[in-house]
């Protein structure tokens, strides 16, 4: 099964569906409450315990160039992160997503703007 929203492949028992659509947790708390403000701790400690396998995934140029610029900025807009690195939006938020799910970034609403920023 696959996430409807970022593509990302999902366990048999880790889908969720909303609206019809089958989404992974991360799309599905996403959609549920985008306003919500992020508690990386919670999320990280509960993910250390599920996993600590340690496999290291490799970075594309481009994926590593993203997180260069949020360590820069401290965190930026999915615009300003496209046109830094001269790609499309629709690029970036498919880099944005691969990324997600190696729990390398995270999304945030600031100020009802949608700020990537590192995990
Ligand atoms: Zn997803």
């Amino acid at each position: 099964m696959r996430c409807d929203k970022c593509n990302a492949n999902i366990k048999e028992n880790e889908g969720r569906e909303l609206h019809g659509q089958n989404l992974c947790e991360d799309c599905y708390m996403d959609r549920l409450s985008p306003a919500k403000a992020c508690d990386p701790w919670a999320v990280f400690s509960a993910k250390s315990f599920s996993k600590g396998d340690g496999t290291s995934v490799a970075m594309t140029e481009i994926q590593s160039k993203i997180l260069q610029i949020l360590k820069e900025t401290g965190g930026a807009a999915p615009g300003i992160i496209a046109e830094k690195l001269q790609i499309t939006p629709s690029d970036l938020e498919r880099e944005i997503a691969t990324l997600r799910h190696m729990e390398k970034v995270r999304g945030e609403l600031r100020q009802g703007e949608k700020i990537i920023h590192l995990w």
